[in-house]
């Protein structure tokens, strides 16, 4: 094997041992490094010495009569581009950060939601101060030009496809972006659970605007004896919310598009459909349903579902659940559900996600004290209240020093004497 790709495994199996974490692990190396440094200190200097650097010592020269602060400044010219499931609250949410920052903004809605695209173009701009906003219009091949231009910062929302693209035009300009993107959100389901209590939560997350957001539980993680609990509880709360008919309930939407509708046909295909499985193309429906004996390797769990069909996976306990989530993409959001305290923060405790609720689906993105944002494959950056003043300023560190007081800074100054390389 290549001797880099073995030592990469190594620490990477290193770190999902969870060794690193522990903050005994943490504080113990620190200091070991702390004593390399002491133990060390001639050799490292000769080092330096022979690599041309200077025999300096490393003082602290700013004095308590420094004034040391940070200020938050815009960025410039940033770029928001949103995607059409939630296509105003995507936008603006963002926009309040932008403009709160003190930034000049252009915004690209999604082409998709037509309806909100053409508000945003013919009706906001009359409340903006037109000399400091923009709206452009278009769909990708409109967004891949846009992007060539140069921007101070790109604050993304979309599939993690379209954000590969934006984050490589962004590099071509050293642009920093924010990435709010999508994946598969896993929802474990612990034996110790009231089964109609979940079922009530994770049908309502799950069918909430007909599947389609970004942080709804993509699929269900739970014993073969839960999912016997779990069937008729959420058949029941399926039909409490949408009717015995839901293709006749005003309170289930349809599919954004045709496209969008094959896709989720196609998946209907997967596994066994235990709940609901109707579908009708001329009106771009699709009942809620819920699949069992779905395979991993199979569609329906291999890319994000984004509509109302919910796949229950068969995991024997908490461990193999942990394992299931841990070889997978790292998601937007992972739910736990048990009356156990203990569970849900071993589930938390041993797995990596953008965000986490116990008990519960995505109300954590209600409060605007949590930042909201991905890690790894779902994103980067983070936004929602101060987080999003923070994420469209820049902290910009500064230092006013004393004008007087020369002697003090004599002590940086060469000739570096044996007493000054001391200090
Ligand atoms: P998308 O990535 O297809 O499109 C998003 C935006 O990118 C649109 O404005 C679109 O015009 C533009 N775009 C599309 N193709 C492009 C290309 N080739 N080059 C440049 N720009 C292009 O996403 P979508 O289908 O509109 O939205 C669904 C996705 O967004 C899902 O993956 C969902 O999880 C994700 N999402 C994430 C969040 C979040 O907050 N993390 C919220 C909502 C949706």
């Amino acid at each position: 094997m290549d001797p880099v790709e073995d030592t990469l495994r190594r620490l990477r199996e290193a770190f999902n041992s969870g060794r690193t974490r522990p903050a005994e692990f943490r504080a113990a190396q620190l200091k070991s490094l702390g004593h390399f440094l002491q133990d060390n200190k001639q050799l490292l200097q000769d080092a330096l010495a022979q690599d041309g650097g200077l025999r300096v010592g490393e003082g602290r020269w700013a004095t308590q009569l420094d004034a040391a602060f940070i200020r938050k400044e815009p960025l410039g010219l940033v770029l928001i581009i949103a995607p059409w499931n939630y296509p105003l609250n995507l936008m603006l949410v963002p926009l309040v950060g932008a403009l709160s920052a003190g930034n000049c903004v252009v915004l690209k809605p999604s082409e998709i939601s037509k309806s909100t695209e053409k508000v945003l173009a013919e009706v906001l701009p009359r409340y903006l101060d037109p000399s400091c906003f923009a709206v452009v219009l278009g769909g990708p091949q409109e967004t891949g030009q846009l992007l060539e231009h140069k921007f101070d910062y790109i604050f993304f929302t979309g599939s993690p496809r379209v954000g590969k693209i934006v984050m490589a035009a962004a590099a071509k300009h050293l642009t920093p972006v924010t990435l709010e993107l999508g994946g598969k959100n896993p929802c474990y389901v612990d034996d110790d659970c009231d089964p109609q209590i979940v079922a009530n939560r994770v049908a309502f997350f799950r069918y909430f605007n007909t599947g389609q957001t970004c942080v709804a539980p993509d699929y269900v993680l739970c014993s073969p004896e839960m999912q016997e609990r779990l069937l008729p509880a959420l058949q029941s709360a399926i039909t409490r919310f949408f009717g015995d008919d839901p293709q006749s309930s005003p309170n289930l939407g349809r599919i954004i598009s045709q496209k969008q509708f094959q896709r989720l046909q196609g998946l209907l295909g997967c596994g066994r459909v235990a709940v609901g499985g109707q579908s009708d193309e001329s009106d771009r429906y699709i009942a809620p349903t819920v699949l069992v004996d779905v395979r991993e390797t199979e569609p329906v769990m291999q890319e994000e579902i984004f509509g109302p069909i919910l796949p229950i996976v068969n995991v024997r306990g908490l461990d193999e659940a942990v394992d299931f989530i841990n070889r997978r993409e790292k998601p937007l959001a992972l739910y736990a559900f048990s009356n156990s305290n203990q569970v849900v923060t071993q589930v938390l405790a041993r797995t990596s996600s953008g965000a986490f609720c116990g008990n519960d689906g995505f109300m954590h993105m209600t409060l605007t004290s949590l930042p909201f944002g991905g890690v790894g494959a779902s994103g980067m950056g983070r936004y929602h209240g101060k987080f999003s003043f923070d994420t469209f300023s820049h902290h910009r560190a500064c230092l006013l020093r004393c004008a007087g007081m020369e002697k003090v800074n004599d002590l940086r100054y060469p000739p570096y004497t044996d007493m000054k390389v001391q200090l």
